[in-house]
C-alpha cells in the first residue's frame, strides 16, 4: 500500500476525452506544478475517496494544464474513476520524477512499450534529434493523431503482452545507442535479462521499467517508485538496479 505523499498538491479535472477504446485523456488544472523536463516523468495520482495512489506519466504541461493519459483496463482504482464523469473532481498529484537519461554518445534510440508507456514514448520521441525506432503494443490499434513514426503491434491476446518476444526478435542498430522500454513487469524482467546477458548492453545504455503487473500469478503491491528511486540514486545505483529494486519491492 502506498502512503500519501506529503509533497503532493491538488489539481482539478477540467477535461476528459476518450482517445481510443482503452485510453482516456484527463486534463488537470494544476497551478504551481513544475515539470522536471525529463520526458518520462511521472506523478503519483490520488483520486477522490482513495488514499492509495497510482503512477501516471506527464503527457504534457501547458501553462497550468497537466495532461495524463490513462489506460482503462478490466478493473482498477483509477481505471474505474477515469470512466466516470470526473470533470470537476479534485485529485492529488505528487511532484514529478523521471528516469530517462540519454548518454551523450548515443546515436540511436529504440523505444518499446504497451499503451501505458505510450505517453512517455511520445514525449521521448519528440524530445530527441536521433533516429528513433518505436514499437507500441496496443489492443486498440493505432491511436489516431497521437504520435508519428510508431510501429503499432497487436498483443497476442486481450490482456496479454508479447513485448518480450518482440524485443528478442529486433535487429539492433550499429554503434552506441539507447534502449527505453516500459510495460508489464514480467515481460520487463525477461528483457532486462536479455539485454544484460544475451546482448551485453552496458547498464547506462538501457532503461527497462515494469509499469504494471499482470493479474496472472501473484498480485503485485502498489509501491511508490519515488523513495526507491531517490535512495537508489543516493547510493549511486544505475537505473537498471533501481528498477530491479522496484520490481522486488512490489513482489515482496
Ligand atoms: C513510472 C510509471 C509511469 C506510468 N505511466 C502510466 C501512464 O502514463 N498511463 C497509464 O495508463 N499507466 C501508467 N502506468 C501504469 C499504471 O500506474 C498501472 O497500470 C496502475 O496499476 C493502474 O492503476 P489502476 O488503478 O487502473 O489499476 P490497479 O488498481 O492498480 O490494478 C487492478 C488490477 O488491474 C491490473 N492492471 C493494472 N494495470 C493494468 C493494465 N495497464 N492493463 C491490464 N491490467 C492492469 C493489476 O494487475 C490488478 O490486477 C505507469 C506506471 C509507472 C510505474
Amino acid at each position: 500500500m502506498s502512503r500519501p505523499d506529503p509533497r503532493a498538491q491538488t489539481a482539478t479535472v477540467v477535461r476528459r476525452e476518450a482517445l481510443s477504446a482503452h485510453l482516456v485523456r484527463i486534463v488537470l488544472d494544476a497551478p504551481g506544478f513544475v515539470s522536471t523536463g525529463v520526458p518520462d516523468e511521472w506523478v503519483a495520482l490520488t483520486v477522490p475517496g482513495q488514499y492509495q495512489n497510482r503512477y501516471y506519466t506527464v503527457r504534457a504541461l501547458d501553462g497550468t494544464e497537466l495532461t495524463l493519459d490513462v489506460v482503462v483496463h478490466e478493473r482498477g482504482l483509477v481505471t474505474e474513476w477515469a470512466q466516470t464523469d470526473c470533470v470537476g473532481d479534485v485529485v492529488g498529484i505528487s511532484e514529478p520524477k523521471g528516469s530517462f537519461l540519454l548518454p551523450p554518445s548515443a546515436q540511436w534510440l529504440v523505444l518499446v512499450g504497451d499503451l501505458t508507456a505510450l505517453p512517455a514514448i511520445a514525449r521521448i520521441a519528440s524530445s530527441v534529434s536521433l533516429p528513433v525506432s518505436a514499437y507500441v503494443e496496443s489492443s486498440d490499434g493505432a491511436v489516431p493523431g497521437y504520435v508519428e513514426g510508431v510501429t503499432w503491434v497487436d498483443p497476442p491476446s486481450p490482456g496479454e503482452s508479447g513485448l518480450a518476444a518482440l524485443v528478442r526478435s529486433l535487429s539492433w542498430p550499429e554503434g552506441p545507442g539507447y534502449f527505453w522500454m516500459a510495460g508489464e513487469s514480467a515481460q520487463m524482467r525477461d528483457i532486462r535479462k536479455h539485454v544484460r546477458h544475451d546482448l551485453g548492453m552496458a547498464s547506462t545504455s538501457y532503461d527497462v521499467m515494469g509499469y504494471w503487473s499482470g493479474s496472472r500469478g501473484r498480485q503485485a503491491r502498489a509501491v511508490d517508485p519515488r523513495p526507491i528511486y531517490e535512495a537508489g540514486k543516493a547510493a549511486g545505483k544505475s537505473d537498471e538496479q533501481i528498477w530491479d529494486d522496484y520490481d522486488r519491492a512490489r513482489h515482496e
